[in-house]
């Protein structure tokens, strides 16, 4: 028998914050009862990652929210991984939105930095999901599956990966996938994982859901079994993110 799946919960703060309203959602974190048995990762804007690295205890973990393919060269405004390790976030977090997979040259960028941040020792959180129109056409699985294998096709060492359900519907839109259907959709993934990767990574990797998760919802869908934990937007920069990140207490 494998050792449980530690439900995973990661904070994506986006482009929101400054030093003040970042300082006082740290604060409240830090003073914060929190299950030792959930791993926590906030994803910071770039300009704020040391300061949230500095500010935030270390039970917490601090991400980037995306890195460049490649680690230096004339790339204007892209952020190297380099940058990011000197900043210590164990994990990197991509908040890439899910229906930009489907562009086939997005997909390609996605798995090459995908590839390149496991290269570097970075752990990876890499979102899929389908887009309304392909929910209501039937063709959800055929999407899921098509973005899961550019990852795969891209992942050797599964230890460092996190997968992100979010259906494009879902994300910031306040409108939540229900337990059910999460709960499908994670088992189809984690089926395909057993069939196309190994039993072993399909047993092992944390599948999360991410789509306007709330203090509200987050308790039934963090009781589905192969839900192991979320990516939070909007709800991880307010106080109720900790009620989220308790979620299987
Ligand atoms: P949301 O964002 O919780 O605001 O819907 C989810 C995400 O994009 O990770």
């Amino acid at each position: 028998n494998m050792a449980p799946r530690k439900f995973f919960v990661g904070g994506n703060w986006k482009m929101n914050g400054d030093k003040k309203s970042l300082g006082e959602l740290i604060q409240t974190l830090n003073a914060a009862k929190v299950n030792a048995d959930t791993e926590v990762v906030c994803g910071a804007p770039f300009i704020y990652l040391e300061f949230a690295r500095k500010q935030l205890d270390s039970k917490f973990g601090v991400a980037a929210q995306n890195c460049y393919k490649v680690s230096k060269g004339a790339f204007t405004g892209e952020i190297s991984d380099e940058a990011v390790v000197v900043c210590g976030p164990g994990l990197q977090l991509f908040s890439v939105s899910c229906g930009e997979h489907l562009h086939v040259e997005k997909t390609q960028l996605i798995g090459q930095k995908v590839s390149h941040a496991l290269s570097e020792g970075l752990g990876v959180v890499a979102c899929i999901g389908e887009k309304l129109d392909e929910r209501e056409a039937g063709i959800t699985e055929k999407v899921v599956f098509e973005q899961t294998k550019v990852i795969a096709d891209n992942v050797k060492d599964w230890s460092k990966v996190v997968l992100a359900y979010e259906p494009v519907w879902a994300i910031g839109t306040g409108k939540t996938a229900t337990p059910q259907q999460a709960q499908e959709v994670h088992e189809k993934l984690r089926k395909w994982l057993k069939e196309n990767v190994s039993e072993t990574v399909a047993d092992s990797v944390r599948i999360i859901y991410g789509g306007s998760v709330t203090g509200a919802s987050c308790k039934e869908l963090g009781s589905q079994q192969d839900v192991d934990g979320f990516l939070v937007g909007g709800a991880s920069l307010k106080p109720e993110f900790v009620t989220i990140i308790n979620a299987r207490q």
